[in-house]
């Protein structure tokens, strides 16, 4: 923007100087605010200073973390693209390269390495996505304004402790907007628990170090009450009359107690007749795909709190140690598509005219719309949701349907 010489008059120059600072003098006092607190929070006040110096606010990371998503995805979907042919080919390639450094791993954690390499997988794919945000922006931002502020300061003050101590450079430190970071998307206080130097050159570097990224996973999962020697647990039947009671994460009874009340292992294989516990889930319901899930999945479940992604881990781990894909089918006639297949969906829209950005396999808000638009066009229910009976509509649409049986 240019200011003309005839309108920059002092007076208006003072003010559009005074512009910027005034609307981050909020943001001055609260960090000002932090600052007193650093030497309590272990964080050198020299290295606040300097850390600090050029910090701004990014707000728009309070966008997110109000954000309620209006699209809800299913199971099926999120199941699809995180466990996909791609995933698990570049899964076993990881394991190839990394054999050495993973068969170390497991030795000294007891956590198997299919598991560990689905954890990084699924967690920044195999250290593509760390994302793409300065973790002090972030995390300054959110310990100044927003709901959790008491929490994001904790998080903040580990981050300039990671710094301080050399384990990673500041510049090196970006990740998601809540400041997950690195191979294994830890948040900075995580990092601070169970972070671990594999490599032995003296910094744990979640972002620079593979060795120190899959043994800091393991640390998690072993700290989480990982029992070596377990499945995280099978896909299962239930019987006739199931009492559906009894299903959820916290409901925990024995094998032996699930065996009896009629619950089979879809695989054939008999229960363990044993006092280990597990409980029943039913994560789309009583039509889709039934887990016994034993105490494994719950350290799973420590790393995201949620249960699609511990079972898109656990799934993912299977399928690298050659299990095949769930016996049960989702309860749904439209399944979800894979990253291959979501890019191909991009770019069909954009061959028909929608310019979508990237094709990058993440189906985001635009794509969506330009799917609700096609949907409204051709009479469907414009839910905006890009599954396998889009994928075809929109192949047609294109002219590229031949030879598919059609
Ligand atoms: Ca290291």
């Amino acid at each position: 923007m240019i200011l003309k010489p005839a309108v920059a008059c002092s007076t208006l120059v003072a003010s559009l100087l005074s512009l910027p600072a005034a609307a981050d003098a909020s943001f001055e006092r609260c960090i000002g605010e932090l600052r007193s607190e650093a030497q309590t929070r272990g964080v050198n006040v020299d290295t606040f200073d300097v850390l600090t110096r050029t910090l701004e606010p990014d707000r728009s990371v309070l966008g997110l973390l109000d954000y309620q998503p209006e699209f809800r995805t299913p199971i099926w979907d999120y199941l699809a693209g995180l466990v996909d042919d791609e995933r698990i080919a570049d899964g076993r390639a990881m394991m190839e390269q990394w054999a050495a450094t993973l068969q170390k791993v497991e030795a000294q954690y007891g956590i198997d390495r299919e598991m560990i390499v689905a954890v990084w997988g699924v967690e920044s794919n195999f250290g593509r996505n760390f994302g793409k945000r300065p973790l002090l922006t972030s995390l300054s931002t959110l310990s100044c304004y927003g709901r959790r502020q008491s929490f994001f300061r904790g998080e903040f003050f580990a981050t300039l402790r990671i710094i301080e101590n050399g384990d990673v450079d500041a510049a090196r430190l970006t990740g998601s907007w809540a400041g997950a970071f690195g191979h294994t998307q830890f948040m900075p206080s995580t990092f601070a628990r169970v972070a671990v130097d594999f490599d032995g050159d003296g910094r744990r570097d979640l972002i620079d170090s593979i060795p120190d990224a899959l043994a800091s996973t393991a640390n998690f999962l072993a700290k989480a009450g990982w029992v070596s020697g377990q499945p995280w647990g099978h896909e299962v039947m239930l019987p006739a009359g199931f009492d559906l009671s009894l299903a959820g994460r916290h409901n925990k009874r024995s094998l032996a107690e699930w065996a009896r009340l009629g619950v089979q292992r879809i695989d054939g294989v008999p229960l363990e007749p044993s006092s280990t516990a597990a409980a029943v889930l039913l994560p789309a319901g009583e039509g889709g795909p039934t887990f016994l899930v034993q105490r494994n999945f719950d350290a799973l479940y420590a790393y995201n709190t949620a249960e699609t992604y511990a079972l898109a881990i656990a799934h993912l781990s299977d399928r690298l140690r050659g299990g095949g894909p769930f016996v049960k089918p989702w309860p749904t006639d439209d399944p979800g598509l894979s990253r291959a297949e979501r890019r191909e969906v991009q770019a069909l829209l954009t061959r028909l005219g929608y310019p979508v950005g990237e094709i990058d396999g993440l189906i985001g808000k635009t794509s969506r719309e330009a799917i609700q638009d096609i949907q409204r066009t051709n009479g469907l229910e414009p839910d905006g949701r890009a599954g396998r009976y889009m994928l075809n509509v929109l192949r047609r649409l294109a002219g590229t349907a031949q030879g598919e049986g059609s």
